[in-house]
């Protein structure tokens, strides 16, 4: 006979196998760090054990802000000691998404402090497809009976075709997945149908679809009064699960055709910026496309537009930053930045280019053009005044699946400049794309070995750093401008920066702060030990030929 007493999982070893026969397992520590992982896991994501191992959870879940809010209140859950079961969107090693019913356990220790997490899941990609195929095939959304999104652009595009004038309302229902934990016990499907039947009720003959699991748009030829009703009249009308109202707080977005936007992708693209800027203020409300972000958005196609003729007509520049070294107390790298002035745009600031840029694939004839004019300025500059080197800034985008190396080393041919004389600065986003992709670390090594120099920028702003320094080929740090700012009036960044200094010397690289702008910010961080020092106190940026006739 056995004797009853409590039991779990581990201590019972017909579980744990059946566990580990059925289920992908994964386990992190309380920092989310992955510890173990099963060979289910293994085979349904295609990771490897030394990839997995020690990566953070958050990088397992697809990068959708949809699968980030997930797993962000699956660890709150986590943290408060509470169990999590719903659906999740993943990543495979290979960047496809794959979908799993996923059950999240806390582990606690005896005095009840979260220690680890055990996760269980059950790949349902498949099942998902199959919905979808059913969807597109019925062009309607099983769940609620509202239209799919394939259905909605047909129909938009339907609308266009006879020039009806309407608005696109883009609905969300804010923290959903909060909300869904708050209604323990029921079911998502349950609360979107409710939903859905409230808007059937309000919107009536006006189109309604389903194109996310909390998001819908609604056609209509009426005005922004009438949407904005919807909120009243839910308030008047709440949802009832069992007997309670459900506190539900709904954000929304309205653009009009075709006064704003003239195509579907438009429409929904104008719809949802507008939303996410009711969200950024704090949610619960409807608004339509505002004058501001219409002009942003315009402004946007218009860049995308115009930069691939500027491209080809040279009418971009490049300027160059002075940076000053301590100890030779002379300049001894300029820092290229790109500039593009335009008679329609006004001044485009990288800023603002680069991620544009970055989206449209540009970015490699940008980054092949600022390496061209940098390495002719850096063999003009050897000749005129000992051997400055020149530093380019760069884009993940220009390494990830391309033979950069290549490219960079051959730009270097053509200008004759060794490559000693180029320093590359990357960024926090850059290295963690690196940790990801090992072709990138290992174009960067081979980069270093032709004598390349790597420069970690903005550094501080991460989260991740100091995790970067240890195994990224980089000999350089620079101290992010936004220390600079409090360096003198807070003592809380004093101790900061000189930190990050001491810390930098300990894995012997070099340190550079950025964004200087006085004589007093210069000689503290002298004092502190800075190696270099770059902005507006030792030089703005300037042309190549100002450059020449200052020496
Ligand atoms: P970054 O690399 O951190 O560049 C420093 C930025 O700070 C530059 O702005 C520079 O003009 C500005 N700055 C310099 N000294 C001071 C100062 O003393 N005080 C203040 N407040 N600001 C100062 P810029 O040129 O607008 O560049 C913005 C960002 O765009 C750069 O940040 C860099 O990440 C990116 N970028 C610029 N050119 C390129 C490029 O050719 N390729 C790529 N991939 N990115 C670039
Ligand atoms: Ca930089
Ligand atoms: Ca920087």
């Amino acid at each position: 006979m056995t004797t009853l007493h409590e039991q779990t999982a581990s201590d019972m070893p017909d579980i744990r196998r059946s566990l580990d026969h059925y289920y992908m397992v994964t386990q992190t520590d309380a920092e989310g760090l992955v510890i173990s992982v099963n060979k289910n896991f293994l085979n349904v994501s295609n990771w490897t054990p030394k990839r997995v191992l020690g990566k953070t959870i958050w990088q397992l879940f697809d990068d959708s802000e949809q699968a980030q809010s997930t797993i962000h209140t699956i660890w709150e859950q986590l943290q408060a000691g509470k169990t999590w079961f719903g659906t999740a969107q993943k990543q495979k090693r290979t960047g496809e998404t794959y979908f799993s019913n996923l059950l999240a356990v806390p582990e606690m220790d005896a005095n009840g402090v979260f220690e680890q997490a055990l996760f269980l899941e059950l790949d349902i990609t498949e099942d998902i497809q199959t919905k979808e195929r059913l969807e597109q095939i019925a062009f309607i959304d099983i769940e609620t009976g509202l239209m799919s999104r394939h259905k909605l652009e047909a129909l938009v595009n339907e609308m266009i075709g006879e020039d009806k004038s309407f608005s696109f309302v883009y609905l969300s229902i804010d923290h959903y997945y909060t909300l869904k934990e708050l209604q323990n016990g029921t079911d998502e499907t349950e609360l979107t149908q409710a939903f859905a039947n409230r808007m059937k009720r309000y919107f009536q003959d006006n189109p309604i679809a389903r194109i996310g699991s909390s998001q819908f748009v609604i056609l209509t030829p009426f005005g922004d009064w009438y949407v904005q009703g919807f909120l009243d009249f839910l308030e008047q009308q709440p949802l009832y699960i069992g007997n309670e109202a459900l506190p539900l707080s709904i954000s929304g977005g309205i653009a009009r055709y075709p006064e704003d936007q003239k195509s579907y992708v438009n429409l929904l693209e104008a719809a949802a910026m507008t939303l996410d800027e009711v969200r950024q203020q704090g949610g619960g409300k409807i608004i339509s496309l505002s004058a501001a972000s219409h002009k942003v958005l315009n402004r946007r196609s218009l860049i995308n537009r115009k930069l691939l003729t500027a491209l080809d007509r040279n009418a971009l520049e490049v300027v160059y930053q002075p940076q000053y070294d301590v100890a030779a107390k002379q300049v001894t790298v300029y820092e290229a930045l790109v500039r593009w002035e335009d008679d329609e745009l006004g001044t485009v600031s990288p800023d603002e280019l680069i991620p544009i840029a970055e989206s449209n694939g540009l970015i490699a004839n940008i980054g092949g053009y600022v390496l061209t004019e940098a390495a002719q300025l850096a063999v003009q500059l050897e000749a005129e005044n000992g051997s400055p080197h020149v530093s380019v800034n760069t884009s993940v985008r220009e390494f990830s699946n391309q033979p950069m190396k290549d490219k960079i080393l051959a730009i270097l041919q053509t200008a004759s400049c060794r490559p000693g004389q180029l320093e590359l600065e990357i960024t926090e986003k850059f290295a963690f794309q690196a940790e990801e992709e090992q072709s990138i670390i290992q174009q960067m090594k081979e980069l270093q070995d032709a004598g390349v120099n790597f420069t970690l920028d903005d550094f501080g702003t991460g989260y991740a750093s100091f995790r970067y320094m240890q195994y990224l080929p980089i000999s350089k740090v620079k101290i992010d401008k936004v220390y600079m700012t409090s360096l003198l009036t807070h003592p809380k960044t004093q101790q900061l920066v000189e930190g990050m200094i001491q810390f930098s010397k300990t894995m012997g690289l070099y340190t550079i702060a950025e964004g200087v702008e006085t004589e007093a910010q210069f000689d503290l961080l002298v004092s502190m030990g800075i190696d270099a020092v770059q902005g507006y106190y030792i030089g703005a940026p300037v042309r190549a030929e100002e450059l020449h006739s200052q020496k």
